[in-house]
């Protein structure tokens, strides 16, 4: 299956993609991962991306698309993938489409995971990274063992300015994304509130894979 996930930041893209691509045994690509990955490893393509990610602005298309295509074209995603993260505009969807067809492939559907700025706020503002396996825990929601571990940190845009602008930039830039796919008669939505487990069974049913 080739699957896209929408929805603001802080709505549970990361930890739904992870569930979700293992039980369609699919890699999850995440450009939000993929540029961080290049930002704590000094590259080139890090160095690009790093003042838009501080800022909680978008980083050119051309950076991104190029990035997503490459990735694409590796022998894992070849049968399927799941993108969290990207598209994030419409520009990036139209992009995305042109690469899929060119290697005779199409999307099949894009999930949308709604949850209000509230909910989003509260969950960006608990989110905590480790630093040796990845895990995303919440301070709350999904408290890790010991949260004063030096192992945990924060990502830089998880403070409050950025998050106002990462919201800003997701409803301006983001957002219209919903009616492209609506359009293309790809879109479900499903209501990200609720326990982990929760949203992880109305995603599969909303894409057809439930067991
Ligand atoms: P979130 O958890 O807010 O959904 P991500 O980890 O997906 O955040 O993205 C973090 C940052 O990486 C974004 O604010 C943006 O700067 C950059 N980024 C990630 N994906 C894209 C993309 N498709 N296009 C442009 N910038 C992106
Ligand atoms: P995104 O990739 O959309 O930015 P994440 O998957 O990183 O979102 O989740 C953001 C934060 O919310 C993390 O700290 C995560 O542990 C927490 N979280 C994810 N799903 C839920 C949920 N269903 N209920 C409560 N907290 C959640």
């Amino acid at each position: 299956m080739r699957l896209v996930l929408v929805g603001p930041p802080g709505a549970g893209k990361g930890t739904q993609a992870e569930i979700i691509a293992e039980r369609l045994g699919v890699p999850k690509i995440s450009t939000g991962d993929i540029f961080r990955a290049n930002v704590s490893g000094g590259t080139p393509l890090g160095l690009k991306a790093k003042e838009y990610m501080d800022a909680g602005n978008l980083v050119p298309d051309e950076v991104t698309n190029d990035m997503v295509a490459d990735r694409l074209a590796e022998d894992d995603a070849k049968g399927g993938f799941l993108l969290d993260g990207y598209p994030r505009n419409t520009e990036q969807a139209k992009v995305l489409d042109r690469v899929l067809e060119a290697a005779g492939a199409t999307l099949d559907l894009a999930l949308e995971l709604v949850a209000s700025d509230d909910e989003v706020v509260r969950r960006l503002s608990g989110r905590r990274v480790s630093k040796s396996t990845g895990k995303v825990y919440h301070l709350e929601f999904d408290p890790p063992a010991d949260p004063d571990s030096e192992d945990l940190y924060q990502r830089s845009d998880d403070q409050p300015e950025t998050i106002k602008n990462r919201l800003k930039v997701y409803a301006e830039q983001t957002a219209p994304l919903v009616g492209y796919y609506e359009g293309q008669g790809k879109l479900v939505r499903i209501d990200a509130i609720g326990e982990v487990a929760e949203v992880t069974e109305r995603a599969l049913n909303a894409i057809g894979a439930a067991e």
